[in-house]
């Protein structure tokens, strides 16, 4: 049975959602604030199998949790709720972590839907993290990670490695780069990058992407202030190079 930590200060949504996933065969516990389920994540890690999250919260609020969580290298799967809906609230979240979003007032089955997305990744994650570590070392699992340089990015385990270091990127970084890859060697707009990736249409402001390629950037290049993979194109976007001409 998944385990799910709600996290929303508002009691009736709160005991709503409650009713209805143990409907659907979910164990639910709730937190009424962003302290309390950095409280209950860090007490038992590895307690829940996904997390729905609430945005506006007393006190820290929920850009905050998963920030803080992903910090921990912790990476539950987590579906942020935010009112608004603003584009920036939703690359902000993504930004911070999250793996998927959904706004209010939202339909359940939507919800329901998502979580369930959520947590077939997970488990698909876990079957592949047992296969990998069944297998024995001398021989290379085939895989479908895209390797550029001294780098590879699996995209479907969401696991970039950086020479020895193995990074977990979250679902929306592997989505943004793999989108880059995809266009290898081609302008990408960032407003193609809004449309595609993110679906967003609205004007929204860029800045919100500029520091998902800052993010990215930290993770792949040697010199992330002096980039060789990841490199913008005045007036335009981003470029990636999987090659980079060797250095002077
Ligand atoms: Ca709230």
């Amino acid at each position: 049975m998944s385990r799910i930590l709600v996290v929303e200060d508002e009691l009736h949504l709160a005991e709503g959602l409650r009713f209805n996933l143990e409907a659907e065969g979910y164990q639910v516990e709730l937190a009424e604030s962003g302290e309390v389920a950095l409280e209950r994540l860090a007490a038992g890690p590895g307690s829940f199998d996904a997390m729905i999250l609430d945005i506006m919260l007393p006190g820290k609020d929920g850009f905050a949790v998963i920030s803080e969580l992903r910090q921990a290298g912790e990476f539950l799967p987590t579906l942020i709720l935010t009112a608004r809906g603003h584009p920036e609230d939703v690359l902000k979240g993504f930004a911070a972590g999250a793996d998927d979003y959904l706004t209010k007032p939202f339909e359940l089955a939507i919800l329901i839907a998502r979580m369930r997305g959520l947590l077939r990744r997970r488990r698909w994650l876990e079957a592949s993290l047992e296969a990998s570590l069944a297998a024995p070392r001398a021989e290379p699992q085939k895989t479908d990670a895209f390797v550029f340089g001294d780098k590879s990015v699996n995209f479907d385990s969401l696991e970039l490695r950086v020479r020895e270091r193995v990074l977990q990127i979250t679902l929306m970084e592997a989505k943004v780069l793999s989108y880059l890859v995809h266009h290898e060697g081609k302008p990408v707009s960032r407003k193609a990058l809004l449309e595609d990736v993110w679906d967003l249409r609205e004007d929204t402001d860029t800045r919100a992407i500029d520091n998902f390629i800052v993010r990215l950037r930290r993770y792949i290049e040697d010199d992330p202030g002096k980039p060789r993979h990841l490199l913008t194109v005045r007036g335009v976007g981003y470029r990636f190079v999987a090659s980079p001409a060797p250095e002077r």
